[in-house]
């Protein structure tokens, strides 16, 4: 496949494959091809090395910020902490920022970070150091800030290092009122928001929900309609991967395998997400589980046994040609950015079968972001103003109709209608609500034209219609 002429410098095509799905979806709109070409593009690109003290001498750390779009402000992603992060994956991860925003109307443009060390290899003081380097840098060149671009955790990063970031832009800004909206996925004891660390997990399994949901698609794939009973194989026990597993079990989902670099397992009947968890956690190994029927030393193996539903919650490039006429599942929902190329996922539509592509599915975790970055801009957590007196109307009207009714509800009945909502209560409902309708969107833009040939075509479709919406509100497009 050609690269795009901004990444032909580059080793990897992950850019060009998003690019590729973007000019797929692009025919079945009607912008002019220059508009396209600003959507598509990657604005800023910001490289930069910076050193570190190790043992007794430096190491040089080689670190990327990328802005793809300024069609809303503040621009929004992630920051990845891998040695295998490079410029065209930072390029591609930005973009996909933009277009995820865009599908479940987060007000953002897309923007991602990427920092190259393996943190396994790194002391704490080493990241800690690293991180607030990263920071220095990224403030230095106005790549970050409350209104400007605004970081969160993504693959090898989490709560520990935002609060460094936090501390850092804080301590550079002060008296600076919105300050800790610079960075979200903060801990919930610095200014963090409940339901964050689940939130992308959650939104996988309600977006697998709502599709499984459909009857009349899953009629077509010879599935029965809802999730209970069904099969599902997970690739990843990282943050994503393990709450994905969790709220599908919850659910009503049997998780009948795991699959981790090292193997993966498998038992038809299912296996116990906090033991398998566990027994990594003390073995260092998902192997050698003894609730497994069979295991894997070839991680890629464990992609193939059957199952409904596949969920790749790890990285990008995971389902490639290679691999997909071996995959059994009907549904693979992607966890992850990226892990299924533009060639396995054409084989998968063709064969009739249905991609919940990344650009929806793993949107939960933007979506609480915004939720945080509003909880700090507006320096009050939700439900403090309304909870109490939400209760004290609800108790009023239970007194009121068990006074003319003559019934009388017992505590359990009671509380659970005067009970006012908390800001986790809060932050799900709205994480729900917006998974289900724009699960809903997309395929109704796919169902209003039977040329749309798939879920991926139809988010993009979504997307670059409402940024496009968004460059001409800005006067730049007529
Ligand atoms: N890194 C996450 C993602 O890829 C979260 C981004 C954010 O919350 O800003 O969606």
């Amino acid at each position: 496949m050609a690269k795009s002429t901004e990444t032909a410098h580059l080793e990897t095509n992950f850019f060009g494959d998003v690019c590729e799905f973007f000019d797929h979806a692009a025919q079945f709109t009607s912008h002019p091809e220059g508009l396209l070409d600003q959507i598509r593009s990657c604005n800023s690109v910001y490289r930069f090395r910076f050193p570190i003290r190790r043992g007794n001498g430096f190491e040089v750390i080689d670190a990327w910020r990328v802005e793809h779009s300024h069609h809303k402000s503040p621009t929004k992603g992630g920051i990845r902490y891998s040695d295998m992060v490079n410029e065209d994956e930072v390029m591609a991860l930005a973009a996909l920022m933009s277009y995820k925003c865009a599908i479940v109307n987060v007000p953002f443009g897309g923007a991602k970070g990427g920092i190259k060390i393996n943190p396994k290899n790194y002391t704490v003081a080493e990241l800690e150091n690293i991180t607030r380097r990263y920071t220095v840098e990224l403030i230095k060149k106005n790549f970050i800030g409350p209104g400007i671009d605004v970081p969160a955790p993504d693959y090898g990063s989490g709560e520990r290092e935002m609060s460094w970031i936090a501390d850092t832009y804080q301590t550079m800004n002060p008296g600076q009122l919105d300050a800790l909206g610079c960075v979200t996925g903060k801990p919930l004891a610095l200014h963090g928001i409940a339901g964050r660390r689940e939130a992308t997990g959650r939104g996988v399994a309600i977006s697998i929900r709502e599709c499984v949901d459909v009857a009349e698609d899953m009629i077509k794939l010879g599935l029965t309609p809802g999730l209970d009973g069904k099969k599902v194989i997970v690739q990843g026990l990282g943050n994503v991967g393990y709450h994905s597993a969790k709220y599908l079990i919850e659910f009503g989902a049997t998780v009948v395998g795991f699959c981790e670099y090292e193997g993966a397992i498998y038992n038809e009947n299912g296996l116990d997400l906090d033991d398998v968890f566990n027994h990594r956690k003390s073995t260092g190994s998902i192997l050698g589980f003894s609730g497994a029927q069979v295991e894997f030393t070839n991680s890629s193996e464990g992609l193939e046994q059957l199952c409904d539903i596949l969920v790749p919650a790890a990285l990008e490039n995971q389902i490639t040609e290679h691999n997909i006429g071996n995959i059994k599942a009907k549904i693979i929902a992607e966890g992850a950015n990226g892990p299924t190329t533009p060639a396995a996922a054409a084989a998968f539509i063709e064969r009739g079968c249905i991609i919940i592509p990344d650009m929806y599915c793993n949107a939960g975790g933007v979506t609480v972001s915004y939720f945080e970055w509003l909880k700090n801009l507006s320096h009050v957590a939700f439900g403090r103003m309304d909870k109490r007196y939400e209760e004290t109307a609800n108790r009023n009207l239970v007194n009121m109709v068990e006074k003319t009714t003559g019934v009388t509800l017992d505590s359990v009945q009671r509380n659970l209608i005067i009970k006012g909502a908390t800001e986790l209560e809060l932050v799900n409902s709205g994480l729900e609500d917006t998974m289900i309708r724009s699960y809903h969107e997309i395929r109704e833009i796919k169902m209003n034209n039977p040329k749309i040939d798939s879920l991926r075509t139809a988010a993009f479709v979504s997307s670059i219609d409402k940024i496009a919406v968004s460059y001409m509100n800005m006067g730049i497009w007529p």
